[in-house]
């Protein structure tokens, strides 16, 4: 039978192997396999198929042992990794081991057994819910009217569905109904939630558990994602594989767990970034989702109050060609679900979406950071006792430091980029390949003690307001206190849920961070959010990043005034040299729809996604050279190609450009962008050039060429 095996992308051994069985096993079964001298997990691809009865069975290894404990993986399981390997074009085998828990490699099969014979808690063991119930108290929340046509729509249709809903319009009451609704209508039916990262939206885990744990029972809600133990993974895993889990909650890897009764896929704030992997297979969770909703038959529901270009273009109307069903809550719900309902139900109020303020930094005093407008309106939320929060999108003190005397600068020498300074610690850190040094006391290169930093990062941010701020009080006669959130404060486990709960106890009055802050934290308290400087994206190369500079900018306002007492004060901030930028405007109106159009119509002219399609080759040498030399002959190959001519209509492959940032921990970089207008085309190309991949790696000018891969419908160009 053949057995597919986790071994290295592009090697001779791609596709599955062939063992020998004493028993016919199904496909899907997981079996430990010999592989030279090792014992490898595999999983049984094809039990049968005409090929593998002619292989002469003298020249097969047996099986070592089969897992007959746990039930095959099923079809749809499979369906679905050998869609993911051929689409992002890696093995199949590679994607499938990628997909299991780690520890179930390790495993032999008497210690699965013993695992598997565990008695698993059932939903009878916890107490019947009582009416007193937080569970039932937050079922009694009326919905908006918003939320039930939503609902509705959802009940009605099969969907695919974007549900396009404002930050704090009632997004997560609305999973976790469609959730209960899918999961009442049979006993088995499972729902895979997923969210970008678990640490960002600790909310919405917990309230997925407080309501349907109080029905389903304390194992019917699992998590899974990177965060957790291998033994906890490997709990999560059991527990979907095997159906006792109806909810999985999950980070991107869960759109891989085996869950033989799928009905529901919820993929929340869709557009993030952290979708898509980043290594091995580059998947994005979110259309593999949308795939395997179609595979599984199960309904899919993406969420977001700022959609990705590629959903909010696939949610236009049907008769247009859309194939989302756009369900929208464009208002605020002023009084949110999400408060613990003691008192039973809560009054809905529709919240207003708070007032943008741009400040025309051409007009504000040369070189402030703060502009004086920004910092009375700052000192007014002290003096009331309301919270502000500051963001800025680079950590560390400044970006650089640099020579006054000569023209030397903090360049990392095993990188092409500036390292940064962190003043808390006196160092220069790389944030690419994380070389770190203290701070010369003089120039390197000619003495001079008078090296300074150039630009800001959060630090000094911090370090600025607090000397504005200083002579400011709170209601309470304290002085001002200001806290920074960043990947720096937040290093140590447990720091960021410290500093937050800070945050919500109402002791800190300025809050100041990168864009971590303005992601999914619901800070109950803020009435204002300034972004101090967030221009450069305006401009950058990437055609990507006015998006994301908007999707961000939108969650920021989100965070401001989400208490209903709070709607009518709060505002969002922007410091900006063009106040009048199209993108600005349409945030001034939170029209994310206006914002979408125009993006659209520029993209559609330029023939950039959604109206082409991209894939990526990038590539990793000692030499640059090498590096492009092995992408620019590889794109000349593939002219000779079988079927060349056809294979090349419709693609355009551009020369191979250095990445953006050239040399990372001494290894240079670059890469080739393939485009196509037709997705099949660019697949079909593909997959016919691997091996012409494959081949130029043996080529001279190549040498020094450390590792290649593809990228397909990559995020970031
Ligand atoms: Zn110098
Ligand atoms: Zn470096």
């Amino acid at each position: 039978m053949a057995v597919l095996l986790h071994t290295p992308a592009y090697s001779q051994v791609a596709g599955a192997l062939t063992y020998l069985s004493a028993q016919p096993l199904p496909a899907g079964t997981l079996v430990r396999v010999p592989l030279g001298q090792r014992e490898l997990l595999g999983v049984v691809w094809d039990s049968a198929s005409p090929e593998l009865t002619a292989l002469d069975p003298a020249k097969l290894r047996p099986i070592a042992a089969a897992l007959l404990d746990l039930p095959p993986l099923g079809t749809h399981w499979r369906a679905l990794i050998t869609f993911a390997a051929a689409y992002y074009q890696r093995s199949a085998g590679e994607v499938a081991l990628a997909a299991l828990p780690p520890q179930l490699r390790d495993l032999t099969s008497v210690q699965l057994a013993r695992r598997l014979s565990r008695p698993a808690r059932r939903p009878a063991a916890t107490p019947p819910a009582t009416p007193r119930d937080l569970d039932v108290a937050i079922e009694d929340v009326a919905l908006t009217a918003e939320q039930q046509r939503a609902i509705g729509q959802f009940n009605a249709n099969p969907g695919p569905f974007l549900l396009f809903g404002a930050t704090g319009s009632g997004k997560t009451e609305v999973f976790m109904r469609c959730t209960a609704e899918l999961l009442a209508q049979s006993e088995h039916s499972q729902a895979l939630v997923m969210v970008p990262e678990i640490n960002l939206t600790p909310q919405l885990e917990e309230r997925f558990k407080a309501r349907f744990c109080a029905r389903y029972g304390i194992d019917a809600v699992v998590s899974m994602h990177s965060g957790m133990t291998p033994a906890q993974r490997l709990k999560s895993w059991l527990a979907a594989h095997q159906g006792s889990a109806r909810i999985v909650l999950g980070t991107r890897m869960a759109v891989f767990a085996s869950m033989p009764q799928l009905q529901l896929i919820v993929v929340d704030e869709e557009h993030d970034p952290s979708y898509k992997s980043h290594e091995g297979a580059r998947y994005s969770a979110r259309d593999l989702a949308v795939y395997r909703g179609r595979l599984e038959g199960a309904k899919v529901l993406l969420g977001s109050a700022t959609p990705s270009l590629e959903s909010w273009h696939h949610s236009r109307p049907a008769l247009e060609g859309g194939r989302y069903q756009r369900l929208e809550m464009p208002s605020r719900v002023g009084s949110s679900a999400a408060l613990p309902a003691a008192a039973g139900s809560l009054p809905m109020v529709a919240g207003a979406l708070p007032l943008v303020r741009r400040v025309d930094m051409n007009h504000q005093p040369k070189g402030c950071v703060i502009s004086p407008p920004l910092l009375a309106a700052i000192g007014e939320r002290i003096a009331r006792g309301e919270q502000s929060m500051v963001f800025l999108n680079r950590r560390g003190y400044a970006p650089v430091l640099s020579c006054n005397a000569c023209d030397w600068k903090s360049t990392c020498p095993h990188c092409s980029a500036y390292r940064v300074f962190h003043k808390i610690d006196r160092t220069l850190r790389c944030h690419h390949c994380g070389f770190t040094e203290r701070v010369p006391r003089a120039c390197p290169d000619c003495g001079n003690l008078d090296i300074a930093p150039v630009g800001r990062g959060t630090e000094r941010l911090e370090e600025q307001l607090a000397q504005l701020l200083a002579e400011l009080r709170r209601p309470d006669g304290r002085p001002v206190n200001i806290v920074r959130i960043d990947a720096d404060s937040t290093r140590f486990k447990g720091a960021l849920e410290a500093q937050l709960s800070q945050v919500h106890s109402g002791e800190v009055d300025v809050l100041v961070g990168t864009q971590m802050i303005a992601k999914g934290h619901d800070f109950r308290r803020i009435t204002l959010v300034a972004a101090v400087n967030p221009d450069s994206a305006l401009f950058s190369s990437d055609f990507r990043a006015p998006e994301r500079l908007f999707g961000l900018l939108m969650q920021a306002a989100g965070r401001a005034g989400r208490d209903a007492g709070n709607t009518s004060r709060s505002e969002m901030w922007v410091q900006t040299f063009h106040p009048t930028h199209p993108l600005f405007e349409a945030l001034k109106r939170h029209d994310f729809p206006a914002f979408a159009q125009s993006q659209l119509v520029e993209r559609e002219q330029a023939g950039m996604p959604p109206f082409s399609f991209q894939a990526l080759v990038r590539a990793e040498a000692r030499t640059q050279e090498a590096a492009q030399a092995f992408l620019n002959l590889a794109a000349q190959a593939s002219a000779h190609m079988m079927d060349a001519a056809q294979l090349l209509t419709h693609i355009t492959l551009y020369p191979a450009v250095p990445m953006s940032i050239a040399r990372i921990a001494n290894i240079e970089r670059a890469q080739l962008l393939i485009e196509s207008p037709s997705r099949t085309a660019l697949q079909r190309f593909l997959h016919a050039w691997q091996t012409v991949l494959h081949a130029s790696r043996s080529q001279p000018e190549c040498k020094g060429l450390l590792r290649w891969a593809i990228d397909v419908d990559p995020l970031i160009i």
